[in-house]
């Protein structure tokens, strides 16, 4: 057996438009690229990188269960948004050094794959959704075949109806492009006005809808999971098979998507789409984020035979300042044809990261504010969800 290869160093960057970037070393010289975004809270996981910097550096880089297992469990604390995502992008670049070393894409390590090309959408409309048919036009040319939207802006707690008819005229008119839409709630319409619009949308056959209410309402989510025949996708406000336990042994999901980035990395994700397979639910991984994680969510994609989309983040609205394609070496592992994207060649996440470039974002953006949500309120000065 050859020595182990230990981790050498750790480093992340904090790059436009949101994203936090990991990057790890061995001793050996492999680099590996993680991807720990979590968007609005990118310094809490600089943080938290400080001690998987203490404690993993000098470890066996290919222990990848291990190092998982250990700073998942060994903290007394687990679980969350925030110790998630810094797992997660440490998990990932564990897997891109893997394949590597044994020149490989990282499916091959999973059991190989059972398709060849990755069904993706993109998104369309921004925050508030607006010109959503001229987005699906956009989108269409660009090769896709499906979009998501969000459904409404804020809302109030139990707001005016005359909102719901707008979104289902905006499902229509999306339709009409020739496009499937997926239409996400965003956690923002309380039960009221989820259950309305969840029933009047089922006329118009979304795609899906999505977080139909905020991810602390497992039993109601549950209840119009049985009210609509609509599937009902969640999964990105959950952070480990352990989060997503209740919602599959309630009946309460039709979709699993977690987010590679906040879910415990390549690891987790395999073991979810295992998982949900069991309850028979369809597996669509969330990714709004930057290349290495849609690289990331692609190689567990071509392994899972309850896969069936992709998020994608070309063009979304949060994007400015730099896009999906902006880090990479060839932009062309992810061209989009008749709705797909072919399956990663090279080895490891099968992307090349332009690290001069990824540099001199970081170094020119660690003076600047971290990205933030905005934040709304209603015409009487309350909070409302984003
Ligand atoms: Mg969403």
């Amino acid at each position: 057996m050859s020595p182990p290869d230990k981790i050498a160093k750790i480093e992340t960057f904090r790059v436009p438009p949101r994203w936090l970037f990991v990057r790890v070393e061995t001793e050996q010289g492999i680099v590996g690229w993680g991807e720990g975004t979590l968007e609005g809270h990118t310094e809490a996981i600089e943080g938290a990188y400080k001690d998987l910097a203490e404690r993993f550096i000098g470890w066996d880089s290919d222990q990848i269960q291990n190092i998982w297992q250990h700073a998942y469990r060994s903290r007394f604390y687990r679980g969350g948004p925030v110790l998630m995502s810094a797992l997660s992008g440490l998990d990932i670049a564990l897997w891109d050094i893997k394949g590597k070393r044994h020149g490989v894409p990282v499916y091959q390590l999973l059991g190989g794959r059972v398709r060849d090309r990755v069904k993706v959408y993109g998104w369309i409309g921004g925050d508030k959704p607006m010109d959503v048919v001229s987005g699906a036009e956009e989108r269409r040319a660009q090769g896709f075949t499906a979009v998501k939207m969000n459904g409404t802006e804020g809302a109030d707690w139990i707001d005016s109806p005359a909102i719901l008819q707008k979104v289902v005229e905006r499902v229509r008119g999306v339709k009409a492009v020739g496009l499937d839409v997926g239409v996400d709630f965003h956690g923002r319409v309380h039960k009221g006005m989820a259950k309305q619009l969840a029933k009047v949308l089922e006329g118009v056959q979304p795609l899906f809808i999505e977080e139909p209410l905020l991810p602390t309402q497992t039993e109601e989510i549950a209840d119009l999971a049985r009210l609509v025949s609509t599937p009902i996708a969640l999964g990105e406000r959950l952070h480990s098979r352990f989060d997503f336990r209740p919602y599959l042994e309630r009946r309460a999901m039709d979709i699993a998507q977690p987010d590679v980035a906040h879910c415990g990395g390549i690891s987790e994700l395999h073991r979810l789409a295992s998982y949900t397979e069991t309850y028979d639910v369809a597996f669509a991984p969330h990714c709004p984020l930057g290349p290495i994680a849609l690289a990331a969510c692609m190689q567990v994609d071509l392994n899972s035979p309850n896969f069936f989309i992709q998020e994608m983040s070309l063009q979304i609205h949060y994007n400015q300042g730099a896009d999906l394609l902006t880090y990479l070496v060839d932009p062309l592992v992810f061209a989009i044809k008749n709705g797909y994207v072919e399956a990663l060649q090279g080895p490891g996440l099968g992307i090349e990261i332009n690290e001069t470039l990824v540099r001199e974002a970081a170094a020119i953006h660690v003076s600047e504010k971290a990205w933030r949500n905005v934040v709304w309120t209603g015409p009487d000065g309350a909070l409302r969800e984003w």
